[in-house]
């Protein structure tokens, strides 16, 4: 069988936890999924019309997290961590089925999840996998910040820029090769805010389950959590977390050259939106194990898995 074949669970996999911003208990349990079904979320809470595809173009909210939604107007929060989990593994199919409408948050990063689906183990199907290649150079600019996506041979690379210049954050970039490198302080950074932030985003009525368990709360030049940076670039590499699921709302993996700077959730899905309005931007291929080599998917979380 070939690691370039489509992946699911071998087992379901199950956890709860509060979520970041409604602050309530929810239930999740990820099963195995047929090749070609994609990760679906189902809200088992409701009796009906609860399927929510986490598409980009189902993103109805970017504001502190990615929210998706179908036409009834059912959501799934804060997916987006989640989704980099799924992606990293390169788990192509997956039902999550979840109680509430948010996604908990946990300790903040994707550690968990990645442990989590790690333990249930993957099955590999016959399908060959699909995967989008970006032909073309896109450019999404919103006032100071920008995200780009560019040709690249065989990699998905992440460069991002962060700039908070007057605090302890200050200017961290980092750049990756999703399918190459070891991936841990990326799944293991968690998010973070300013402490000056936290009363305008609680006004907002978000953040109601947030605490110093799930959030890096910066105040000058001082952390507030007890427990201080998991790895020197945690900021900048939380940002590429959220940036490689955010980009898992294409459906498929992607092979291209992400450049960011000061970029979230919402410049990511107006990326996304561009790249696919036009077909000359992106093909779509089928990867068969003689035409591409297995750096297609990370070595190390295989290797990890096996
Ligand atoms: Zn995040």
């Amino acid at each position: 069988m070939s690691l370039l074949s489509q992946k699911t669970l071998k087992k379901a996999a199950t956890f709860s936890g509060i979520g970041l911003h409604n602050g309530q208990l929810a239930k999740v349990c990820i099963k195995p999924a047929e090749p070609n079904s994609g990760i679906v979320f189902k809200r088992v809470d409701l009796k009906s019309n609860n399927y929510v595809y986490p598409s980009f173009t189902n993103v109805t909210n970017t504001l502190l997290n990615t929210t998706i939604s179908n036409e009834f107007n059912v959501k799934v929060s804060t997916i987006e961590h989640l989704m980099g989990a799924l992606f990293g593994l390169g788990i192509d199919n997956a039902l999550v089925e979840i109680d509430n409408d948010e996604v908990p948050i946990l300790d903040g990063s994707a550690k968990e999840f990645i442990e989590i689906l790690t333990n249930c183990g993957l099955e590999k199907s016959s399908e060959p996998i699909k995967i989008i290649k970006i032909q073309k150079k896109i450019t999404y600019n919103h006032g100071k910040k920008f995200i780009s996506i560019e040709p690249s041979k065989l990699s998905l690379d992440i460069n991002f820029k962060l700039k908070f210049d007057d605090c302890l954050i200050g200017n961290q970039e980092n750049k990756i090769n999703v399918y190459e490198d070891d991936l841990e302080e990326i799944f293991t950074s968690r998010t973070f805010c300013l402490f000056d932030d936290v009363e305008n985003i609680k006004e907002k009525g978000l953040a109601k389950g947030g605490s110093l368990d799930n959030a890096i709360v910066v105040k000058g030049n001082e952390i507030l959590n007890s427990e201080k940076l998991r790895n020197p670039k945690e900021f900048v590499n939380h940002k590429i977390l959220d940036c490689i699921g955010d980009l898992y709302t294409s459906g498929y993996r992607i092979i291209g050259s992400v450049n960011c700077s000061q970029g979230g959730h919402f410049l990511t899905n107006q990326l996304l939106k561009k790249v696919f309005e036009n077909k000359e931007n992106f093909s779509i291929i089928e990867i068969k194990e003689r035409s591409l080599p297995h750096t297609i998917l990370n070595k190390n979380l295989l290797r990890s898995i096996a």
